[in-house]
């Protein structure tokens, strides 16, 4: 049995706290490891590293610092295959998608090589007689990253590269079902050549969470999980006066309008509802065709697509997607497929029966597809985070946009039409972070940031971007005066510029 404890001054350590969870391989159902769970005492040591590191790497100059990410990218590519086998291992993905989870953290390393760039300051020369003015950014000094379990590479990355890059130390505490990627992305920074102690992982569980977000040294905390974790965690942060950012759940809605390209709707709805088993916070898990003829339309389009989809474990390379990431997960989406049937939506593709022959004890769920959703069911209301798509149908545009606007969450939407001023009049109306027009999963690219709105994220700075390199440092305004001939004397009045 594996035992994967923490990664603490450049090397990996053993738990100590007695406390352990258990990994387990999803297609099989077996216990494949047992990652620590970390005290405060451990959480501690991880500190101590980190404060001892960080003043030499903020001082070091951000070209150099920047080098580090273009090793790291190389190692990343080098070293793609076994990282994406292992995502695959512990979360059940499919090793190409892992590899898109691995490709979209290591995006934002490469938008990070841009640092000495990003981090500029302003300068004012001659603000006022003989007075220049500028605005650095300094690093918080130690941040911290709470990550969830369904991209263990990519959001980890969203948030060390910045932080690091910026001159800071991080400490990131993964998700504990999938640790061991987070622990090798570590080992590939030393690698690249970061000094100990500037990255830190901690495993652990709620325990390690709330020591991170009491520690008086912890400067800012980013966030990414399930939207009650989230409220948690900005208002806890918030309390020990912590900077925070805190993304959590999702239910993100496709809109297809009568003038839709069908096809393309059907085939984006497909990929984007059911890829990753539905475990994306940028899943499209409601479909909102507009009118009943699009609607029924798009269900017999649907319908053999959804039939069609293989599914199967990571080794599998044909599988569209693979098991579930937990047995409660299984169990809490299957529990969800019932509500759904009880409350009168018509299940159209019924994956209730679904069995892998062979790996009979695996995570696995069968595609299920809803029609005649509507807004009060709980299969609406709530996020499944499973192959589940519900077809909620609307009588025309207005009750179309009306549905993703008073949804609790606004992390993404899609708009999938011909017709320009629909597009645009939805992009701008409707109160969603990440829109789509004929784009199902809007994720932006590293060098924007992401973000979503209402109950999907708190707090004001998105991740990666121009935002993150806002988030993982502070400003510091410094005015100065080389007066020559400026005549002696205090003043007393309001000092202005005139
Ligand atoms: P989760 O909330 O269960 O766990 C996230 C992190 O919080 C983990 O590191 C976990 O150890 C920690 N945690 C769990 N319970 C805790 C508690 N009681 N106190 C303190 N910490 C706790 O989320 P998950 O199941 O790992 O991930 C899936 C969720 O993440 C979904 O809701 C998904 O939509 C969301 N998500 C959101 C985004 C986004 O950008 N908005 C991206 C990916 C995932």
């Amino acid at each position: 049995m594996t035992e994967i404890g923490h990664f603490i001054d450049g090397a990996r350590v053993a738990g100590t706290s007695g406390r352990h969870a258990d990994v387990f391989n999803p297609a099989t159902g077996q216990v494949t490891a047992r990652v620590a769970l970390a005290s405060k005492d451990e959480l501690q040591r991880a500190v101590d590293g980190a404060r001892a590191a960080q003043p030499k790497w903020a001082a070091t100059n951000p070209q150099r610092r920047a080098r580090v990410f273009m090793k790291f990218v190389a190692l990343l590519n080098e070293n793609m295959q076994e990282l994406a086998e292992l995502l695959s291992s512990e979360h059940g993905k499919t090793v190409e998608d892992s590899k898109g989870d691995i490709v979209r953290g290591m995006e934002v390393a490469e938008f990070v090589c841009g640092i000495p760039h990003l981090i500029k300051s302003e300068f004012t020369e001659g603000a006022g007689p003989g007075i220049d003015m500028y605005s650095i950014r300094q690093p918080v000094g130690i941040g911290a990253g709470i990550t969830p379990f369904n991209f263990p590479a990519m959001i980890p990355m969203w948030m060390f590269a910045p932080a690091v890059a910026c001159g800071n130390a991080f400490i990131l505490k993964p998700s504990e079902r999938d640790p061991s990627v987070p622990m090798r992305l570590a080992e590939l920074m030393m690698e690249a050549g970061l000094p100990a102690g500037i990255l830190q992982v901690v495993n652990g569980d709620k325990e390690a969470v709330d020591g991170i977000l009491q520690h008086p040294e912890i400067g800012a905390v980013s966030f990414v999980g399930s939207t009650p974790i989230a409220a948690y965690v900005y208002a806890e942060a918030a309390k020990h006066g912590k900077r925070a950012q805190t993304f959590g759940g999702a239910k993100n809605h496709m809109i297809i309008m009568p003038d839709a390209d069908l096809d393309m709707a059907a085939d984006a709805l497909i990929g984007a509802g059911y890829g990753s088993a539905g475990e994306r916070c940028m899943a499209i898990s409601v479909a909102v065709p507009v009118g009943e003829q699009t609607a029924d339309a798009l269900i017999q389009k649907l319908i053999p697509k959804v039939e069609a989809l293989k599914i199967g474990p990571y080794t599998d390379s044909a599988a569209d997607y693979g098991p579930v990431v937990t047995k409660a997960s299984k169990d809490k989406i299957l529990a969800l497929v019932e509500k759904g049937v009880a409350e009168g939506a018509e299940l159209v593709v019924d994956g209730r029966g679904f069995k892998m022959q062979g790996y009979e004890d695996g995570f696995f769920v069968g595609s299920c597809l809803f029609d005649r959703v509507t807004p009060e069911m709980d299969i609406y209301r709530q996020e499944i985070f499973g192959p589940v798509l519900s077809v909620v149908r609307a009588k025309d545009y207005e009750e179309a946009l009306s549905l993703p606007t008073r949804h609790e969450y606004g992390n993404g939407v899609a708009i999938y039409t011909r017709d320009g001023d629909a597009a645009r009049d939805f992009a701008s109306r409707v109160p969603i972070g990440m829109i789509g027009i004929n784009v199902p999963i809007p994720t932006p690219l590293a060098y924007h940031s992401f973000g979503g709105w209402k109950r999907s994220a708190f707090g004001d700075l998105n991740q990666h971007g121009p935002d993150s390199i806002k988030f993982w440092t502070r400003t510091k305004t410094v005015t100065s005066r080389w007066p020559s001939g400026i005549k002696a004397g205090a003043e007393f009045s309001m000092p202005v510029m005139r």
